[in-house]
């Protein structure tokens, strides 16, 4: 085992650029490296025996869990058939139809269609393509601009990086800012003025949106994109109030919402959707993460049937739409999907993450929510945070050079549990397999406590 660790640790020192990574300081072999080699339920084992309990599911997308053999038997059963075939031009597999249709099924009201892709990044440049598309099939072509939120997150790509309204993911990349535009986020605990209510800070924030949309002028604001809770940036609920107020203002201004569901999607929430769960009425969803569990890269974006009737208009006129990728739609990827709606439903995940969810909050809550040092504990579903400030009644924030965040983090490892630091701000994420169970969210809590004790 420890010749097998240390080939791997040299060969990844040497050849494997990692996202997301400080290149040097991996290279230089100063970070820790692990190697995960197994996952069983919420559990991960990595290449020296060790087990931890993911309390991220990865990168919050292993909603059923890992190691589930339907998935990896549909996955085989489907490689085995049929490996590939594209879905240019009419083509199609039984998979990929069938997922279609699974998905529709279990969408909000309206929706219709669905176009798949393979990641969220991407599938958020087609809402974008999309988006751009219908206003010229309209007749509008100066409608182009896109507003997204500060802390936002949507992706990676030139474009959806843009979109992403997180500094890391713009410092040095000179990444186009307009047709993109920024407006406040939703973050009550931080931004709010201290004597606002959460309905008067809901206001505030569509105050600031319908400002910005009129500054530019209506007829060139094309879009607002939104996650239905912030997940990077933050693990975030909406304030009391904020989708309906956002949403008169959409309306007002005829400029459509992108409900990016990349997380939300398929249960996180405690509902099927986080557009049901908030009363959100999107012309455009973004879906990747839940919806394969992520044994098998697949993202997708559902069109409302209106938006759709659109596009169609734009086909008849223009010919076929110029936009597709080599594995839109790839069977393998939509065997696993298939696969992994049904144990969804037939493991009744989506209750369970409502359930659990709030469990695991009002424990987390009562454990460590008196802390000196905690702000606040946050979430909805199966997603929580904990803010660390350095003054409770005072707001008083730390300096982002302690670290605070990525210590508790790796504290928290240390004592068998994975949480996520989130990348701006001194907030530690959860965001289990929808399949957590309540003695798992009890050794979260206590984790989490004693990881805060060993920091402060
Ligand atoms: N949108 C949201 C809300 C996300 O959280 C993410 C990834 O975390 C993305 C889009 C981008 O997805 P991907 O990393 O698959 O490109």
């Amino acid at each position: 085992m420890l010749d097998r660790n240390n080939e791997l640790d040299a060969f990844d020192r040497d050849h494997f650029f990692h996202p997301s990574t400080h290149m040097g300081a991996h290279a230089r072999g100063e970070t820790p490296n692990r190697i995960i080699a197994g996952g069983e339920g919420v559990y991960i084992t990595d290449t020296n025996g060790r087990v931890s309990l993911d309390a991220f599911a990865g990168l919050y997308c292993v909603n059923v869990g890992y190691g589930r053999r339907k998935i990896a038997d549909a996955i085989a059963a489907q490689a085995r058939e049929l490996a590939y075939y594209h879905a240019y031009v009419g083509h199609g597999t039984e998979a990929s139809i069938r997922l279609a249709r699974m998905i529709v099924e279990r969408a909000p009201k309206g929706m219709s269609r669905v176009y798949f892709g393979l990641s969220g990044s991407d599938a958020n440049e087609t809402n974008i393509k999309l988006i751009w598309y219908a206003n010229n099939v309209l007749g509008r072509p100066e409608k182009k601009k896109i507003i997204s939120r500060w802390r936002g997150y949507h992706g990676s790509g030139v474009m959806t990086g843009s979109l992403t309204g997180l500094d890391l993911f713009h410092k040095a990349f000179d990444l186009p800012r307009a047709p993109i535009l920024h407006t406040e986020a939703p973050y009550y605990f931080r931004r709010a003025d201290r004597s606002m209510s959460e309905e008067q800070f809901s206001q505030h924030c569509a105050d600031q949106l319908d400002a910005l949309i009129v500054a530019e002028g209506p007829e060139t604001v094309a879009a607002f994109i939104g996650e239905p809770i912030l997940g990077t940036g933050g693990i975030v609920p909406p304030p009391a109030g904020y989708w309906q107020k956002i949403q008169a203002v959409l309306k007002k201004h005829d400029v459509m919402l992108v409900a990016d569901e990349v997380v939300t999607g398929f249960g996180r929430l405690g509902s099927m959707f986080g557009s049901d769960h908030y009363g959100i009425e999107p012309d455009l969803i973004t879906i990747a993460k839940g919806l394969t569990s992520a044994y098998a890269p697949l993202s997708g974006v559902i069109v409302s049937e209106k938006l759709w009737e659109v596009l169609v208009m734009g086909s008849d006129r223009l010919g076929p739409i110029g936009h597709g990728w080599t594995y839109s739609a790839h069977p393998i990827c939509a065997a696993a999907g298939i696969a992994n709606l049904e144990l969804i439903d037939e493991r009744d995940l989506v209750r369970n993450a409502g359930v659990t969810g709030a469990f695991l909050r009002a424990e987390l809550d009562r454990a460590v929510g008196g802390h000196v040092h905690v702000g606040e504990v946050r979430g909805d579903g199966l997603m929580a945070a904990i803010e660390f400030v350095r003054d409770r009644d005072d707001r008083v924030f730390f300096d982002p050079s302690e670290k605070i965040g990525p210590r508790i983090a790796a504290a928290l490892a240390d004592r068998g549990v994975i949480g996520r630091a989130m990348p701006q701000g001194d907030i530690l994420g959860f965001a289990p397999p929808l399949c957590l169970t309540r003695e798992e969210a009890v050794r979260i809590v206590e984790a989490t406590a004693g990881a805060i004790g060993d920091v402060f």
